[in-house]
């Protein structure tokens, strides 16, 4: 680890393809900022993936797809490492050694656990019991000392925490590290009904590798202040998506015009919209520039995938001789 770095980072993210704006400013904005200050490992999640999908037909598309954004975005492979989790398999092997020392009654009282067992009730399957354990071994395979998660999920860290203490406890052991919440403002991005959640599967999201054209077509399609029916009715920029996005990509003097024109009617929302479309696509042309060049060489995208897994797997063998000596396995 360089020396003026001032920890090491592990985030995973599943396979979920091309990324979008709620992707973006809710995880990988922040991936590349936290380059400047921490050893940054992150992961395409594709085990945990295996949980919920249906189908795996699209699953090295998506993870292709995936890692092109994040390098577009600006993640860069030079300092921080990318891979596949599937590519390093001793996380497989330390999910088994901890699901030993972790009750299940404490698995299936998780939050998340609940939410997707009520999501899928078809297939609550014994990986999706056990996703936090592998989660956990995630991290600490790569003894990753903090996690950037937002504040909802404080309960799986707090829950690595608990197995690390248990695991370190029962082998009379220190290998595993535990890991810290370094904790990340996570905005809530909605979609562009206004409603939910912006994300994929509602198909409310604004893919960040769409053209400008298709942007604007995005956004002139999203939902503003239900009140404001006609031009001449004043609107409410305050509960209105446009407007929020607005604060994050337009510039302080077009927000403070907004706030003021919207509420007395002196500007429309096609008019709103045109503004908020031209700034996010001036905002994204640099991505767009940069994944197009990534583009034109796919292989170079797996490169870097590969070369992930090799720094990955030197850390991940080395924690593992670790733990294998301290549960006291044969060599
Ligand atoms: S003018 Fe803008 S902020 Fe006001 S309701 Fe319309 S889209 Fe929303």
């Amino acid at each position: 680890m360089s020396n003026h770095k001032k920890g090491r980072v592990f985030s995973g993210a599943r396979p979920t393809g091309r990324q979008h704006l709620g992707n973006y400013l809710g995880a990988i904005q922040n991936y590349v900022a936290l380059q400047e200050d921490f050893q940054c490992i992150y992961c395409i999640v594709d085990l945990h993936a295996l949980t919920t999908v249906d189908t795996t037909e699209n699953l090295r598309q998506n993870v292709y797809e995936m890692a092109l954004d994040w390098l577009a975005a600006g993640i860069r492979p030079e300092e921080s490492i990318i891979f596949v989790q599937s590519q390093v398999p001793e996380v497989t092997e330390l999910h088994t050694i901890l699901s030993m020392v972790t009750p299940l009654g404490k698995l299936t009282d998780l939050p998340t656990f609940k939410e997707k067992a009520r999501q899928q009730p078809h297939n609550i399957n014994y990986g999706l019991v056990g996703y936090p354990v592998l989660m956990t071994a995630d991290i600490v395979l790569y003894k990753a000392d903090s996690v950037p998660v937002g504040v909802d999920q404080a309960p799986h860290i707090e829950f690595a925490r608990e197995v690390v203490r248990s695991f370190n406890y029962r082998y009379n052991t220190n290998v595993l590290i535990e890991p810290q919440m370094k904790a990340t403002e996570v905005p809530k991005v909605l979609g562009i009904d206004g409603e939910a959640k912006m994300s994929k599967s509602l198909n409310n999201h604004i893919e960040l590798a769409a053209t400008a054209e298709e942007t604007k077509e995005r956004v002139m399609q999203m939902v503003t202040d239900p009140a404001r029916l006609r031009r001449k009715d004043p609107g409410n920029p305050d509960i209105c998506n446009v407007f929020s996005m607005h604060k994050i990509f337009s510039s302080a003097d077009e927000v403070a015009m907004v706030d003021v024109e919207c509420r007395r009617a002196g500007i429309g929302c096609v008019q709103c919209k045109q503004l908020f479309a031209r700034n996010l696509n001036n905002h994204l042309e640099p991505f767009r520039e940069r994944r197009a060049e990534f583009a034109r060489d796919p292989q170079y995208v797996w490169e870097v995938l590969k070369d992930g897994k090799a720094r990955a797997k030197e850390i991940a063998s080395q924690t593992m001789a670790d733990v294998r000596q301290a549960v006291g396995l044969p060599d």
